[in-house]
């Protein structure tokens, strides 16, 4: 048995081992280099620290975040106002909850595509009007919701 394989073994499941952070090495099929990944409730925890960096991150640097969680501000609550039974409720505030979702994914994409580089690329802004086109779309459904909802 080798190191890898010796630390992958002794593995209690709680994310550490008597060597420190298990290394799980990829499928024989992955693409990806080994790397070390934290299991467990380390892995739970440091997904919530990320989760929350996230959430700064498109705050600080995205001005449509902004303005789209001051409209779910609004929409949230008028969907539950206006809603008559709880599919309906449900129904008038997932696709603002859905924004919110495609935005955040939309800015990965955005900060992914900078991080490659200032220069313009016929690729890099169809990526990025994509993801737009993505937020566009769901805008739609939030729009097509509150419609077909309001006018039952
Ligand atoms: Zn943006």
């Amino acid at each position: 048995m080798n190191e890898l394989a010796r630390e992958v073994a002794a593995d209690d499941g709680r994310g550490t081992t008597a060597t420190g952070p298990s290394v799980v090495p990829p499928p024989a099929t992955s693409l990806a280099p080994a790397r070390i990944k934290p299991r467990g409730f380390r892995r739970l925890l440091n997904s919530f620290l990320n989760s929350w960096n996230g959430l700064k991150g498109a705050w600080r640097e995205e001005a449509a975040f902004r303005q789209e969680c001051a409209g779910a501000l609004v929409v949230i609550p008028a969907g539950l106002w206006f809603g008559e039974t709880g599919v309906e409720r449900a129904l008038l505030i997932a696709p603002m909850l859905l924004i919110l979702v495609v935005e955040l994914l939309n800015s990965a994409v955005e900060a992914a595509i900078d991080r490659i580089g200032p220069e313009r690329h016929p690729l890099s802004g169809l990526s990025k009007d994509l993801g737009s086109a993505a937020v566009f779309v769901s805008f739609g459904l939030l729009g097509a919701t509150w419609l077909l909802v309001l006018t039952d």
